[in-house]
């Protein structure tokens, strides 16, 4: 559990962080999101202690971070940023071995564990674990770097905008995978974006900074009705609407004839679960099954249309 409490920080220019106090519980995610300034990345940043706090304690399972020295910190604290800092004249094993390597973990223990990292991350390690960073993909880099975060097993693991770089479709993959391996190794995660839509996908719990302070922290749910402020009403407003209609319908709704390939969806699914599961596995439309049987299919062109309130 991460216990952040009353952490402020003041520069000359102002108070970048306000007085913010959240609990992150271990094996969840958490998203902070905010517009551009609202004191995202200072707030994360003293977390790991590349910015010390003007006032406020962060505990990490009990542990004070003040009082402890700063590379045990960074051992239980791994930090993956956007554009994902892979060291271009290492392979992507030695990438990944990074912080194993230095904490002086045995040669055969660290390649399984890198090997282990790039299975989880879709990544035959036959194929790539002596690829240089500039062999690969702007995603495949993309999960390279989150792998090398994640390798000595952190008790956090801070992301501030990891996917900021990746265009749309790229991103939405990365955000399903980072949730898929989150759950598989029962890592904790806070991760910073600007972005309202990627907070409800991925985030626990999401909480909203506005000029520095912490304006409302909950579920997606409780954060989509029931706004606090202004601010984050505004920040919603957008998907709101949409989102909240296809949680409230389900596949049986819309269901219509015609054929349609691949992983079939039960009748009963929430069409919001079923947008997600299309766009997870890049299809226009999917099967529909009741007591698994294919009764038809939905496509995407129909949940659009009842997203939009045209059905
Ligand atoms: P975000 O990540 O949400 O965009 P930041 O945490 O980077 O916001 O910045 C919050 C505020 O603090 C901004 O007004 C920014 O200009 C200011 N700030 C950030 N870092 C510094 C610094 N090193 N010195 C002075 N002001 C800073
Ligand atoms: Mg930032």
């Amino acid at each position: 559990m991460i216990e952040i409490d009353q952490l402020t920080k003041v520069y000359d220019g102002g108070v970048a962080v306000d007085n913010v106090s959240m609990t992150v519980e271990t094996g969840t995610i958490t998203v902070i999101v905010g517009t551009s300034g609202s004191g995202k990345t200072t707030l994360l940043r003293m977390i790991n202690r590349l910015e010390e706090p003007t006032s406020g304690v962060v505990r990490m399972n009990g542990d004070l971070t003040n009082s402890m020295p700063k590379h045990i910190l960074r051992r239980r604290v791994g930090y993956a940023i956007q554009g994902h800092g892979l060291f271009p004249h290492y392979t992507v094993a030695r990438n990944i071995g990074t912080v194993p390597t230095l904490l002086g973990w045995p040669a055969d223990k660290i390649r399984a564990r890198v090997d282990e990292l790039l299975e989880l991350f879709s990544l035959d390690p036959t194929q790539f674990r002596d690829r240089f960073p500039t062999e690969l993909s702007g995603g495949q880099q993309q999960r390279v770097g989150v792998a090398r975060a994640l390798a000595s097993r952190p008790d956090l693991l801070l992301m501030d905008e990891p996917f900021g770089a990746l265009d749309p479709i790229i991103r939405a993959k990365a955000q399903t995978d980072l949730r898929s391996i989150q759950r598989a190794l029962g890592s904790t995660i806070m991760l910073v974006t600007h972005d309202m839509e990627e907070a409800i996908h991925l985030g626990d719990r999401v909480a909203v900074m506005d000029a520095g302070r912490l304006v409302q922290y909950g579920t997606p749910t409780e954060i989509i009705r029931y706004p606090e402020t202004d601010f984050v009403s505004e920040m919603v407003g957008g998907l709101d609407r949409p989102l909240r209609l296809l949680s409230l319908s389900t596949v049986s709704d819309i269901v219509e004839d015609g054929p349609a390939e691949g992983e079939a969806l039960d009748v009963g699914m929430n069409l919001r679960d079923a947008l997600s599961q299309c766009l997870w596995t890049g299809r226009d439309d999917a099967p529909v099954i009741r007591d698994g049987t294919v009764i038809g299919r939905v496509t995407i062109d129909a949940i659009r249309a009842r997203a939009e309130g045209r059905q």
